[in-house]
């Protein structure tokens, strides 16, 4: 048994009955959820894995309920997903009400004005001032198989250019858009064709003093010579690379790849599917680049828990696919929708975004600390709440997977749930729920600076 000297905070929005605390009445994982893991053994496919499996009961704000009644702060929002916190009021009355009213009709078959109340709102807050549509669908990789469709048949051409370390899901054609084998890709093949990877900006891995028009030069080259630029129809990019490790591009890097596009009629295509909804600091990430991607995926932060995506763009550019070119049966759910509205409502009035770029300095005070005592930090970086470090054997920069697996774990047996990431396996990324309060944040770094002492002091 242990227990966390945890200082309650205030209760963040969404707490509801929760108490905004860590508190550990069992080992983690307890009893029951250990008992859950033999059912699971034989009841779910084992290629199904679990970063920590604490069963959840419940949940609301920045925290976690276990079966065996443990709290766990989560500094992972499941992957980047609540923002607004779990359980956010507003999202949980808009679901409660839509789903007594119907739950689907099919938008394809009779619409609903949720569906179109949702994409207006994504149509004024994506970046660029013009003429926008959105259409929906379900998950990140259904955006961004929709989005490369839409830019092929606009352009009529057939290639895709995507960079190393990206990461666009796992469907045949986006695994084929994703950088890392394992485990995304191994043994899955074959892949879909016309897809070419050229390198991003890495500042921490790329030669010193490269700057962003440099990287971008050295992207474009390979476009230009491997490719052919009238034979591409997109550039598909994430403005900060997100499972690939948290890599913030130099900047002027996307301006200078997004003006490439332009001049050469290439759809230039954001993948802000782990970057939007404010979690680094602006509604999306090209917002601080200054960048008007042409279109834009999103899903994850979206709706507050509930599966939605969407693609978003010039209305020249969306309008331009036949009636019945794009759909599904379940995407833009009516309840999906109602979540979004809600989930949107809580950023506004909350001001989420400022509240990310607040997060990120405190995260960034204390990482920026801890590398200054370790060299076993090779980097910290990030923007907002989308903050990352990234661990490799002292005095060199090799990635070194195995300390960071063992940082995590700690933390995870300490009851504060962090997620690595990253093409070599060696990066800690935090993806605060928004809504967390200051004590709770202090609390769950904390337990990370302790297991980041313990490896590597
Ligand atoms: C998570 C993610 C995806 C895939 O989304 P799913 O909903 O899991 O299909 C695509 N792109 C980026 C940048 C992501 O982070």
């Amino acid at each position: 048994m242990t227990s966390a000297d945890a200082t309650p905070g205030p209760a963040a929005a969404g707490s509801g009955s929760i108490v905004q605390e860590r508190r550990l009445v069992t080992d983690i994982p307890g009893p029951r959820s250990l008992e859950m893991e033999r059912r699971r053994a034989h009841a779910v496919a084992s290629g199904v894995s679990s970063t920590l499996p604490a069963y959840v009961e419940r949940a609301s704000g920045a925290v976690l309920v276990d079966v065996d009644g443990n709290s766990l702060i989560d500094l992972g929002s499941g992957i980047g997903v609540v923002g607004v916190g779990h359980a956010a009021p507003a999202v949980v009355d808009a679901v409660r009400d839509q789903v007594a009213r119907f739950t689907h009709s099919c938008f394809m078959v009779t619409p609903y004005e949720s569906y179109l109340a949702v994409c207006e709102a994504l149509n004024a807050l994506t970046p660029g001032d013009g003429d926008k549509r959105t259409m929906l669908c379900n998950s990140g990789a259904e955006a961004v198989e929709n989005a490369v469709k839409i830019a092929r048949h606009v352009t009529g051409r057939q290639a895709v250019v995507v960079f190393d370390h990206a990461y666009h899901g796992r469907t045949n054609l986006t695994m084929a858009l994703t950088a890392r084998n394992m485990p995304y890709r191994d043994g899955f093949g074959p892949f879909a064709p016309e897809v070419y990877r050229v390198p991003p900006s890495y500042p921490y891995r790329d030669p010193d003093g490269m700057t962003g028009e440099e990287a971008a030069r050295r992207a474009v080259d390979l476009i230009e010579r491997q490719v052919g630029p009238d034979r591409v129809a997109c550039v598909l990019i994430e403005p900060i690379l997100g499972e690939g490790g948290f890599i913030v591009p130099a900047p002027g890097f996307l301006r200078a790849v997004a003006g490439w596009c332009r001049d050469r009629g290439v759809v230039f295509a954001a993948d802000e599917i782990q970057t939007g909804f404010c979690r680094t600091g602006s509604w999306f990430a090209c917002d601080e680049e200054g960048v008007v991607p042409d279109l834009v995926t999103t899903a994850k932060a979206v709706a507050g828990g509930l599966p939605l995506a969407a693609v978003t763009g010039r209305a020249e550019l969306m309008d331009g696919v036949h009636a019945g070119g794009l759909g599904g049966t379940f995407g833009g759910s009516p309840v999906a929708c109602a979540a979004a509205l809600g989930a949107i409502d809580t950023m506004r009035s909350l001001d989420l975004a400022g509240r990310a770029a607040h997060l990120g300095s405190v995260i960034a005070g204390e990482l920026r600390t801890w590398q200054a005592a370790y060299p076993g930090i090779g980097d910290v970086r990030g923007r907002g709440a989308m903050m990352a470090l990234e661990v490799v054997l002292p005095g060199t920069s090799e990635p070194d997977p195995g300390t960071a697996r063992r940082i995590a774990a700690h933390c995870h047996r300490q009851g504060v749930v962090v997620l690595t990431c990253g093409t070599f396996g060696n990066v800690i990324r935090l993806l605060p729920p928004l809504v967390i309060d200051d004590a709770l944040l202090a609390d769950g770094l904390g337990v990370l600076g302790t297991a980041v002492g313990e490896e590597l002091g």
